[in-house]
């Protein structure tokens, strides 16, 4: 029977499974597997060429019962509604595992944007804002950074909503350049909490951080700032890898000069003193901890098998299929989820708004502790439930959101 990596079917899987465990009520888990609302818009930009070019975009939204909605936008040439719908799933999870006031959504954009000059991606972003405009606000939908967006996409999309409403509404978004309102410690905060749960995980299973050999899929925002951070503790980085390949050196890479080789070249690849590796062998790689960080569905049953590392810290949404799971679960090896492990960057986008809706701008030293203690907190919580369940870290973590997002429903309305 061949795999279903379609991420939306995985999604609902997950639900199936944690439903399941805990008794809900099939109506609520009927409920849950669909989103409340799904936007799809026709978005057209003048090119630099003069013709216009019609890119489509989503805006999904899951599940409001705990707060306003909120999740990422995704600008990829493979975004696609299925994949968007289980990002906008996996939201509602992950503020319910932070215990955080926010449902679930995600927004994409099909498009190529390294085949883009900065004029054609502000236009897209300006317009694409302005067709999803009626359905964000901020205590409504708050859109924030995913793949190829950046703060710069932010202060376009808070620009467009602030001129059309006549004022600053900094709320509307989070991620922004810290001039305009963004958090300190946001740029970082998914890498930090992917890295607090390996420290964490590194010490339930009686190991320390320090030294312990870390590989990273995938050398973006989330890869680099998880591997300088994970290194700050004192582990070292041996491979890491982006889309066209990866680098290994077992004696160990300097996350900082890697990212300073790749913003020169546009590629890990080249980087002085380490051995090319496919993101294939990256994966399989002899190491401590696995931090997979690109894209879905890259650990699967093929290669589950195979995977060596003590710990996989799942810095990207949904990099493991269910078969995988169960390979890994059974293989003795400590996978923290999506949901748990990248959800330090919703947090710090959290940490945002509240300081936006009260114009205030905190320390980064006050933004890291509070993550701290939420990340930690939060892996205990998953991490216990797991142990008096008797399941893995993942199906604990769905089991804790979604007894938490069910708890918030009052009903059907009318
Ligand atoms: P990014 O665009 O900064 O980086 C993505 C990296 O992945 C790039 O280095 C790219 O070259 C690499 N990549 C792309 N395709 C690849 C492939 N096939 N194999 C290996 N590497 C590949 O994006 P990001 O913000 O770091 O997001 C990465 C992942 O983390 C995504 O799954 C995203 O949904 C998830 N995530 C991001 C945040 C955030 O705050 N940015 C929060 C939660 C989850």
């Amino acid at each position: 029977m061949s795999q279903d990596t379609n991420p939306y079917h995985i999604a609902i899987k997950q639900l199936e499974m944690a439903a399941e465990k805990i008794g809900l009520d099939p109506n609520i888990t009927e409920l849950l597997k669909h989103p409340k609302r799904v936007l799809i818009v026709s978005v057209p930009v003048k090119m630099d060429d003069g013709k216009v070019k019609v890119f489509t975009g989503y805006r999904v939204q899951h599940n409001p019962w705990r707060g306003a909605y909120k999740g990422g936008i995704r600008y990829h040439p493979k975004v696609d509604l299925d994949e968007v719908k289980a990002l906008a799933m996996w939201m509602t999870w992950k503020a319910a595992v932070m215990d955080i006031p926010y449902g679930g959504a995600k927004g994409g954009v099909v498009c190529n944007p390294k085949e883009m000059s900065q004029g054609e991606l502000e236009r897209m972003t300006r317009r694409y804002t302005t067709m999803i405009l009626d359905e964000i606000g901020p205590y409504k939908d708050v859109p924030a950074p995913d793949v190829y967006t950046n703060p710069q996409v932010m202060a376009w999309i808070m620009d467009t909503y602030s001129t059309i409403k006549g004022y600053a509404v900094p709320e509307i978004v989070t991620g922004k350049p810290v001039s305009i309102g963004g958090s300190l410690g946001r740029l970082g905060a998914t890498g930090r909490g992917v890295a607090i749960c390996a420290r964490e995980a590194c010490s339930k299973l009686g190991m320390s951080i320090k030294d312990a050999r870390v590989a990273v899929q995938g050398y973006g925002n989330v890869g680099y700032h998880a591997a300088v951070i994970a290194a700050e503790m004192g582990a070292r980085l041996i491979a890491a890898s982006d889309s066209k390949g990866g680098v290994y050196n077992p004696s160990g890479i300097d996350p900082v000069k890697l990212r300073e080789h790749k913003q020169q070249t546009g590629s890990v690849l080249g980087y002085p003193g380490a051995e090319e590796i496919t993101n294939e062998e990256l994966l399989t790689l002899d190491c401590d901890i696995l931090m997979p960080c690109a894209l879905e569905s890259v650990l699967t049953e093929k290669n589950a098998a195979e995977v060596k590392a003590k710990i996989v810290s799942e810095g990207a949404n949904g990099p493991t299929t269910p078969q995988a799971d169960k390979i890994i679960y059974e293989k003795g090896i400590l996978l923290i989820p999506d949901i748990l492990a990248n959800a330090g960057g919703v947090t710090v986008s959290y940490f945002e708004w509240v300081q936006n809706l009260h114009r205030e701008q905190w320390t980064e030293e006050e933004v890291n502790q509070k993550l701290e203690r939420k990340m930690v907190k939060a892996f205990n919580d998953v991490y216990q439930l797991a142990k008096k369940e008797n399941v893995d870290m993942r199906t604990a973590a769905m089991i804790l959101a979604v007894q938490r997002v069910a708890e918030a429903f009052k009903g059907l309305f009318p």
